[in-house]
């Protein structure tokens, strides 16, 4: 009996609306979150494999611009393990499908230091190495030891370390060459103890958020709450507007074209990434070209931040997707810029 109702809720037709902070009302075949490794490897064997599949954690960097025909497997594997001490750093290990922003919250309140800059960034630990997840100047590259990911193929744990992962900004094996093969069920990172920890705040905003708190030496926690209070002012919250965070990257260009752009644009925005690149922000050049604020019916550009496409309301996937191909359109019409999609597009 409890096989046959298993079953039943496998072939359930569901709405993806809460499951994507977008809030884009479209349906997959199937839905089944998993709790551990054992319990995924026996749903797999209960699907069909030639249908397809996608892993989901907290649905904050998708758009579905249609219904899904497959299997959506939800990660809930849970829980966090100290696994190794030294004097100065720990390694930690958190389960994929926990909440990033608990994740990080537990490491604030035993005082590691290492993800302070990270706090309040929507979705599951899982997912955070999937595009290398950033903010004010911290790539969880910059921390991260190793991860575990089931491979869907054979069914087998794989360990992959720093190297093998192959980060880059806002990039990684998983997003490109391994997408949709492996799910990351357990996640390492190497934080520093207290007294240990170089705090970041050299990224602008950090720095006056403490001096309005008039915080001359900031803590782990001073870090965490200034980011979070910046973050709360200037970004619209999903649970208001439908929204998957910055829609595209910010782009990294020759320092000759950055050059070519500053005698045209001289106010445009640009941060060096290494002797030949430099990034200019995407946000800058989608407001300068008049689409800040842009709305029709449901779908539109956040008032506040250009980068962020929102739904506010009914909007379907695909307008907001068409919208995205008009504002591309139209940056590389003014600028020359190829802007690329951040948010996975399914
Ligand atoms: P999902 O949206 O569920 O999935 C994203 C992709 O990862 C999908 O392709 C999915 O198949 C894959 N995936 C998910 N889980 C796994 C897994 N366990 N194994 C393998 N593949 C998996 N991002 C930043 O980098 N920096 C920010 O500051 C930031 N701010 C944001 C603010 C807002 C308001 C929002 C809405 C988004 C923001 N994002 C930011 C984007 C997003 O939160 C991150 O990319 C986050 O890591 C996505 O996690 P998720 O669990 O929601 O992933
Ligand atoms: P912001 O501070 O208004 O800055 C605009 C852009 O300029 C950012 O995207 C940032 O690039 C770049 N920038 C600003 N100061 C910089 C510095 N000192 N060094 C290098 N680059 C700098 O940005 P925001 O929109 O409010 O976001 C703040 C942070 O949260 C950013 O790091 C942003 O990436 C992150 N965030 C990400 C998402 C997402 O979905 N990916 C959503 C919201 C916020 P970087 O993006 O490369 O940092």
């Amino acid at each position: 009996m409890i096989v046959l109702l298993h079953k039943v809720f496998l072939m359930t037709k569901t709405s993806l609306k809460p499951y994507n902070t977008f809030g884009i009302n479209a349906s997959c075949d199937r839905l089944f979150s998993f709790s551990s490794v054992d319990e995924l490897s026996e749903r797999l064997n209960e699907i069909d494999r030639q249908t397809p599949f996608l892993i989901l954690g907290g649905g904050s960097n998708v758009l579905f611009t249609e219904d899904f025909h497959g299997t959506i497997l939800r990660n809930a594997i849970k829980g966090i393990v100290v696994v190794q001490e030294k004097e100065n750093t720990v390694i930690v290990e958190a389960g994929g499908g926990m909440v990033w922003h608990e994740f990080v919250h537990w490491t604030i309140q035993n005082d590691f230091g290492g993800i302070e800059n990270l706090s309040l960034i929507p979705g599951s630990v899982g997912a955070a190495p999937m595009q290398n997840i950033g903010a004010y100047g911290v790539e969880i590259k910059d921390v991260f030891h190793s991860l575990d990911a089931y491979e869907i193929e054979t069914g087998k744990i794989r360990t992959f370390d720093l190297p093998s992962c192959q980060f880059g900004y806002r990039e990684s094996v998983f997003k490109r060459v391994l997408r949709n093969q492996f799910v990351i069920v357990k996640v390492r990172f190497e934080l520093q103890k207290s007294g240990h920890h170089r705090l970041n705040t050299s990224y602008g905003m950090i720095n006056e958020e403490l001096t309005k708190k008039g915080i001359e030496n900031p803590t782990i926690k001073d870090v965490s709450d200034a980011v979070i209070a910046i973050r709360q002012s200037k970004l619209p919250d999903p649970k208001e507007i439908g929204n998957s965070g910055s829609f595209f990257k910010n782009p990294i260009l020759p320092n000759s074209q950055i050059e070519k752009l500053k005698s045209e644009f001289p106010d445009i925005p640009v941060y060096p990434v290494d002797e030949n690149h430099s990034k200019t922000a995407a946000g800058w050049l989608i407001e300068q070209d008049g689409w800040k604020g842009y709305r029709e019916g449901d779908f539109g550009v956040h008032q506040r931040q250009a980068l962020v496409l929102v739904n506010y309301g009914q909007a379907s996937g695909k307008e907001i997707y068409d919208l995205s191909e008009r504002i591309i359109a139209s940056i590389k019409d003014k600028f020359g810029i190829e802007l690329e999609r951040e948010v996975n597009i399914y």
